[in-house]
């Protein structure tokens, strides 16, 4: 694949899931250096956490090309949001709809606070491009995973800072389906099957079997979530 830009430097927003991972192999497709980020903000399982650096290794190793666009990993402590803010990502309460609509796994800020600390980064880094997973098909009704969220964040960003970074979210406007169809673009089976087993998506951290569609509990809405779209996927490509 050719390179979009050769002046373009990414910074991506990586947790070690299947989104975040799918953004990775984009980046690595796309630029001449990809960094990566990750967010400690007492996520109750860190499980997402502990998966990452062997899913880097295996994101580097999958090809000459990507190994050598693949830079430096930086994880930021963000505990600070687990003191703002009382949610079921960041304590042991059941998942449920709230009365205005959103379920309480949404950290209010969250995204605009990693969106904001990747931007910090970036600007000593010299990287120009910050790449999110944010997604306005499947978002839950989540208000920061929207378009117009991360439009209005990349001019406040590059008005504050002084800059000219580009926020790019990739998987905005499709499914999980076109998701897992957008990793066989990039990288084959070969990146599907890293993807299926060495990201990890499920909410309350299960990591005992190994589905179709990869680990996970199979019950809370981020595991029926990916399962559903792995079988859409599956259904429309044999
Ligand atoms: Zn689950």
């Amino acid at each position: 694949m050719t390179l979009s830009n050769q002046q373009d430097r990414a910074l991506v927003l990586f947790s070690g899931g299947q989104d975040s991972t799918t953004c990775l192999a984009w980046a690595l497709s796309r630029y001449a250096r990809v960094e990566t980020i990750g967010f400690d903000y007492g996520q109750r399982h860190a499980i997402e956490l502990t998966v990452r650096p062997a899913l880097l290794e295996k994101m580097r190793r999958f090809s000459p090309e990507w190994q050598a666009r693949l830079g430096e990993d930086h994880m930021i402590d963000l505990s600070l949001i687990s003191q703002l803010s009382h949610t079921a990502m960041t304590e042991n309460i059941a998942i449920e709809m709230q009365e205005n609509g959103l379920p309480n796994t949404f950290v209010p800020g969250r995204n605009l606070m990693f969106m904001m600390v990747a931007a910090t980064l970036a600007y000593r880094r010299g990287l120009n491009v910050l790449v999110g997973g944010m997604c306005e098909t499947d978002f839950s009704g989540y208000p920061d995973c929207r378009d117009d969220t991360m439009k209005a964040l990349q001019v406040a960003l590059n008005l504050g800072m002084a800059t000219r970074l580009k926020l790019e979210t990739p998987l905005m406007w499709i499914d999980k389906a076109q998701t897992w169809e957008l990793a066989a673009q990039l990288g084959g089976n070969m990146l599907i099957d890293l993807i299926r087993a060495g990201t990890h998506t499920c909410y309350l951290g299960e990591r005992g079997q190994l589905h179709d569609w990869g680990y996970g509990c199979g019950s809370c809405p981020a595991c029926e979530l990916r399962a559903r779209g792995y079988l859409q996927y599956r259904q429309q490509h044999g």
